[in-house]
């Protein structure tokens, strides 16, 4: 690795303040820095200024609020989010994907809102700085060609954050803080399906707190596979909501991480008003298949990742099924 680059630090007291910082040419937000202190050290990265969030008010908190639902600061760590009583009981997705997010210390570190907006990865760009130089560098950083689809002229570097599709199938939505006033929008907004610019912020915007609706007899979970069980990003994660009316299936949501460049709704509409059996597992394999596009962007080939995402997929199901 190499020595961080040069940069300056500010650590704004307020929002207003910390969007005028992040509206700077050059200017990026830092939170827990798990991932993209790593990535400057790779040379991922040069920026000019470094806005350090953690002194923003409220940012770290978690609030249970009278209706049920938490309103969550971008800050909060995901150590704190695992460990909250309020989210282990009613909303277990959002605690077992925080918990499945890297390694004890990193969680202790880690914010909700860095896991949101970290970079996608790619076994071409996350390497060091001599070895993409000797490979000709590539699209998403100093090249002009992609070496994962070849003649390409857009990057597929995937996404692997745990938490955003557990908030997705939660229904959560984001409130994101800018030079303007502050906007809300759903949590699959936050994304765009491009590798090298895969958030939707606009310069000056950064992401203010998360926004969960109550639990309403939904039950849910999140599973993930990677190659160490200790420490890894998911080669595909599954996150599932389901609500049972008696033998039939009255909602369900899935979620997709480790397959695009962004984080993914799983259409399944098909499925609700029947009961779960062979037939709906088949149903929901087949749209987990239709959704990801899974290329060589790990070291793990393709053809895996895609199978284990619709094997977690319709265990998870199966298993929220019985529990109802
Ligand atoms: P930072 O590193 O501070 O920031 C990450 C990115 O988000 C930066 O681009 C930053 O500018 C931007 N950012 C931060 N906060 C905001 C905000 N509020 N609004 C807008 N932009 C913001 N991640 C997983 O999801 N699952 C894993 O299993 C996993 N394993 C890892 C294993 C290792 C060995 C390492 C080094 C990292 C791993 N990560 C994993 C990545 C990272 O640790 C986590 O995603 C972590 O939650 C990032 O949060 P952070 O607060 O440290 O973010
Ligand atoms: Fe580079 Fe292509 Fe990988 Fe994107 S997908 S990081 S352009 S090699």
């Amino acid at each position: 690795m190499n020595l961080l680059p040069d940069f300056r630090t500010l650590r704004p007291a307020t929002a207003a303040e910390a969007a005028a910082a992040l509206a700077g040419a050059g200017a990026r937000p830092l939170a827990g820095g798990t991932d993209l202190l790593p990535n400057l050290r790779r040379g991922l990265g040069e920026p000019a200024v470094l806005v350090d969030l953690s002194a923003l008010p409220d940012f770290t908190a978690v609030a249970v609020l009278a209706d049920g639902g938490l309103l969550i600061g971008a800050g909060a760590t995901l150590e704190d989010l695992a460990a909250h009583p309020t989210v282990r009981n009613d909303f277990p997705v959002l605690a077992q994907a925080a918990l499945g997010v890297a390694g004890p210390t990193h969680r202790a570190a880690a914010t909700l809102g860095g896991n949101l907006c970290q970079d996608t990865r790619c076994i071409f760009y996350n390497q060091s700085e001599w070895w993409r130089e000797g490979n000709g560098w590539c699209l998403k950083l100093k090249g002009d060609k992609c070496h994962v689809v070849a003649k390409s002229d857009r990057c597929y570097a995937t996404y692997h954050g745990d938490v955003a599709p557990a908030l997705m199938v939660l229904d959560a939505a984001i409130d994101i803080a800018g030079p303007a006033a502050t906007r809300t929008v759903p949590v699959a907004e936050l994304f765009a399906e491009k590798g090298d610019r895969h958030l939707t912020l606009e310069p000056g915007e950064f992401v203010a707190a998360i926004r969960v609706p109550p639990p309403s007899g939904w039950r849910s979970g999140y599973e993930k596979a990677r190659i160490r069980d200790a420490v890894d990003f998911p080669l595909a994660g599954i996150a599932v909501a389901l609500r049972r009316d008696g033998d039939i299936l009255a909602g369900l949501r899935v979620a997709v991480t480790g397959t695009n460049s962004a984080p993914l709704t799983v259409a399944v509409p098909d499925l609700v008003g029947r009961p779960w059996d062979r037939e709906s597992a088949a149903r929901l394999a087949d749209a987990v298949r239709k959704t990801s596009l899974v290329l060589k962007t790990t070291v793990m080939g393709a053809k895996y990742r895609r199978r284990v995402a619709q094997g977690l997929a319709t265990r998870l199901a199966a298993t929220l099924w019985a529990a109802g």
